[in-house]
């Protein structure tokens, strides 16, 4: 899978990329990753990406003419690609998006924004889809682009070493993942429950489907709307209720 980035601040992709998974997978080839500057697309000696709105009002706003003449120049390659415009007015990104994207044949193009806007004629002419990390407003979509390349990438077969770790993980059964422990046994008085020492693989699958079961309801019950659950899945449910009313608050 090909990720294109246009962007003014290139620099900001080379820390993360070059560490840990992304890295691995960019030197095994599973992965490309090729950083433009925006600026390279301007014609000016000052190199400007930005004007003044017009209608006045604060801030400034990114001109189109850089934006048509890199993506042309990136395209001109002939590679299919689905091109993706960062910004908090774009659908939320989520697990089911990593998902799909991951599984699909595009090769995705991101187009990180600056400053108040990018010129509209940018999303109508050139963008495939419009992508939000979250209801906050960033200063730019480099981290944005980071989040999504991120989340796409442990999905591709083969990135993570273990591929339990990501069949296991919050969202990938649409509810949150179950808690985890490691050595010691016992620290500053806390025990590590004792099914988890036991070696009764079967104890220890249900104790982490009810545990996983009872994170979701405290912390994301919105997120049973979406999931199927099992028979089991609401018995399990029913005795979390039963155990919570009676723990004290
Ligand atoms: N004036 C814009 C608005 O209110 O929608 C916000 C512009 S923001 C300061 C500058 C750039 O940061 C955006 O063009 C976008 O690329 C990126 N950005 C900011 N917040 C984001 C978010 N939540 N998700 C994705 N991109 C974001």
């Amino acid at each position: 899978m090909r990720f294109d980035v246009i962007t003014i601040f290139p620099e900001i992709f080379n820390a993360y990329l070059n560490e840990s998974i992304l890295k691995r997978a960019i030197e095994k080839k599973t992965i490309e990753v090729k950083i433009h500057n925006l600026r390279d697309f301007t014609r000016d000696k000052h190199r400007t990406v930005d004007d003044y709105p017009y209608g006045g009002g604060p801030g400034m706003v990114m001109k189109p003419e850089p934006f048509f003449a890199s993506i042309e120049s990136i395209k001109s390659d002939g590679i299919p690609r689905r091109t993706v415009m960062l910004s908090p007015q774009g659908k939320v990104f989520d697990q089911v998006m990593a998902s799909s994207m991951a599984k699909s044949i595009h090769n995705l193009l991101f187009i990180c924004g600056r400053y108040e806007a990018i010129d509209e004629r940018v999303r109508e002419e050139l963008v495939d889809e419009e992508i939000s990390i979250g209801d906050y407003v960033l200063t730019g979509g480099e981290l944005p682009t980071l989040v999504i390349i991120d989340s796409i990438v442990r999905l591709i077969p083969g990135v993570l070493g273990d591929e339990h770790s990501m069949q296991e993980e919050s969202f990938m059964w649409g509810i949150l993942d179950y808690p985890h422990y490691t050595r010691p046994p016992e620290f500053r008085g806390t025990r590590v429950p004792d099914v988890l020492l036991s070696g009764n693989h079967k104890e220890i699958s249900l104790w982490r489907r009810k545990e996983a079961l009872r994170r979701t309801m405290l912390r994301r019950p919105d997120l049973f709307e979406k999931t199927d659950l099992s028979g089991e899945d609401y018995k399990l449910l029913s005795e979390i209720k039963e155990e919570e009313k009676n723990e004290p608050d």
